[in-house]
């Protein structure tokens, strides 16, 4: 029998999610089950997304979970290169194999032409944005276009009728119209594959056996059958797990709750309680066990037991399950070790010095100072948000729009964090000091005044950081998507001005 091999496959566009981890979890667990190998691949090919301090915070976050795997960029293999971007030249190669066999095509639309094409599509109520305008060009009208320097994008050549059917291992039969599927971008116009391509050839080359991924990829796999048949290749087994859900029933959004591991790891969760509660997520042990390890998962593990619903992600359980594990698998004498590895130790401790040194009379004012350091749920009160004399509703709104600016920080240092709070400011043609200011206190130290905000602000980190905002924002009474919505459209704008009552400002 062929060895088992399966891969994640992440891209370093952001902060380490969940989903990576659960992804990890479930193709680690049935590696091992099955005696295979696990692959770790970094799919990079998003030039303008991808950034290597993503890709780093992938692997910490993996290894912060006990997650290791048999073979990646960090630590070589029999398929290396093992990050896309390294790989651009087999990409290229193999898709020029699809040109020649005329199982591909260059396409020349411009922007202009797919945005009209789009608009048809639309109107038509078709499934499809492009209507394969270029699939039949003769090689002398290709060879002009090409002549003239025009640019252009190579398109595998979907079949027009039938019907894409694969076996998916625990969702069953899928049929899929080949009709609903566009001819695939493989190739960008900056001669980079897309995912499609970079993918499937990938999975070949590397021999992959089984590619367990998230629902949301779903939509994919009949475009990577299709590449799959086109090449010649067999298909590996397809095996899509559910998604993600938050208790609302909707998919896992950072809108709404905290997604990055490292958020879990820096509110003081135990790695062992979180991997536990992810392999909870769509999969149920007989006799609906709950708690055990990696190991008893791993021998026990029968995909059958995969649900095919979505998996709701409740924090609430998290918790519940997190304290059983401080009750039954760490010792009272194990404890301390366990807070020191997570906040009190020297590093944490030393970098709160600068903080307090001249603002202390006595040690006993240490806390005082520095609690909301080591705390996950901030005592808000009415009061604390009446000081920036504002609507409880216009902090919302600045509240959404810090996160947003923070999520497209490029470091998170106190002078950046001072930066954006103060183009925040601008944007809503508000004083800084006397209504920015008090906000960020009151949400990220829960009081009107407190150690230096920003550094504070530096050292408390973007995850937690962001679950406060979150928190302050449900506090003070939540925000409309449809106000969300609008209220983005103003923030691209850069001016959102009329978001405030003039007097207030
Ligand atoms: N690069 C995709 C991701 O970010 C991989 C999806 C797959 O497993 O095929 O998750």
């Amino acid at each position: 029998m062929t060895k088992v091999r399966v891969r994640i496959a992440p891209s370093p566009t952001g902060d380490p999610h969940v989903g990576t981890a659960y992804m990890a979890l479930f193709n680690l667990i049935f590696a091992r089950h099955h005696g295979g190998d696990f692959i770790l691949r970094i799919e990079d090919t998003d030039q303008t997304r991808s950034r290597p301090e993503y890709e780093e915070n992938i692997y910490k976050a993996l290894k912060w979970c006990g997650i290791e795997w048999d073979e990646g960029p960090d630590k070589g293999g029999p398929f290396a290169p093992y990050r896309q971007s390294e790989r651009t030249e087999l990409y290229r190669n193999e898709c020029q194999k699809l040109l020649d066999a005329g199982k591909a095509y260059k396409c020349f639309a411009t922007a202009e032409e797919l945005e009209e094409m789009r608009e048809v599509a639309q109107k038509l109520g078709n499934k499809q944005g492009y209507d394969r305008r270029y699939r039949n060009l003769s090689p002398d009208e290709i060879a002009r276009r090409e002549a003239l320097g025009q640019s252009y994008v190579v398109r595998l050549k979907v079949p027009l009728t039938g019907e894409c059917v694969f076996e998916d291992a625990i969702k069953g039969r899928v049929t899929v119209p080949w009709a609903d599927v566009d001819d695939q971008i493989l190739l960008k116009s900056d001669n980079f594959p897309t995912y499609h391509l970079a993918n499937v050839v990938d999975d070949h080359h590397m021999e992959i056996t089984h590619v367990i991924r998230g629902d949301e990829w779903m939509s994919s796999t009949p475009k990577h059958i299709c590449l799959y048949q086109a090449f010649g290749w067999t298909p590996p087994t397809f095996m899509h797990m559910p998604l993600l859900l938050g208790t609302d029933g909707k998919k896992l959004s950072k809108r709404r709750n905290p997604t990055s591991i490292f958020y879990y790891r820096d509110a003081g969760y135990l790695k062992e309680a979180f991997v536990n509660f992810l392999t909870l997520m769509g999969y149920s042990m007989p006799e609906d066990k709950e708690i055990y390890t990696l190991d008893e998962i791993i021998k026990a593990f029968d995909f059958k037991r995969i649900g095919v619903s979505g998996a709701v992600f409740d924090v609430h359980k998290l918790d519940w399950l997190n304290q059983q594990y401080l009750l039954n698998s760490i010792p009272e004498d194990r404890l301390w070790e366990r807070l020191k590895e997570w906040q009190f130790n020297d590093t944490f401790m030393k970098s709160l010095m600068h903080l307090i040194h001249t603002r202390i009379k006595t040690f006993g004012e240490f806390m005082e100072l520095c609690d909301f350091f080591f705390i996950n749920h901030l005592p808000y009160t009415k009061q604390l948000f009446e000081a920036p004399k504002l609507q409880f509703e216009e902090i919302t709104y600045i509240l959404q729009a810090i996160i947003w600016r923070l999520d497209e920080l490029e470091s998170w240092t106190s002078q950046s964090l001072n930066q954006a709070s103060r183009e925040v400011a601008e944007i809503f043609g508000v004083n800084h000091k006397k209504k920015i200011m008090p906000i960020l206190f009151a949400t990220i130290q829960g009081k009107l005044q407190g150690p230096p905000l920003f550094d504070s602000f530096e050292i408390l980190g973007k995850e937690r950081a962001r679950a406060r905002f979150l928190q302050a924002i449900s506090y003070l009474g939540g925000l409309s998507e449809t106000k969300r919505h609008e209220l983005k459209k103003a923030w691209d704008r850069k001016d959102a001005k009329t978001w405030i009552a003039p007097a207030a400002s």
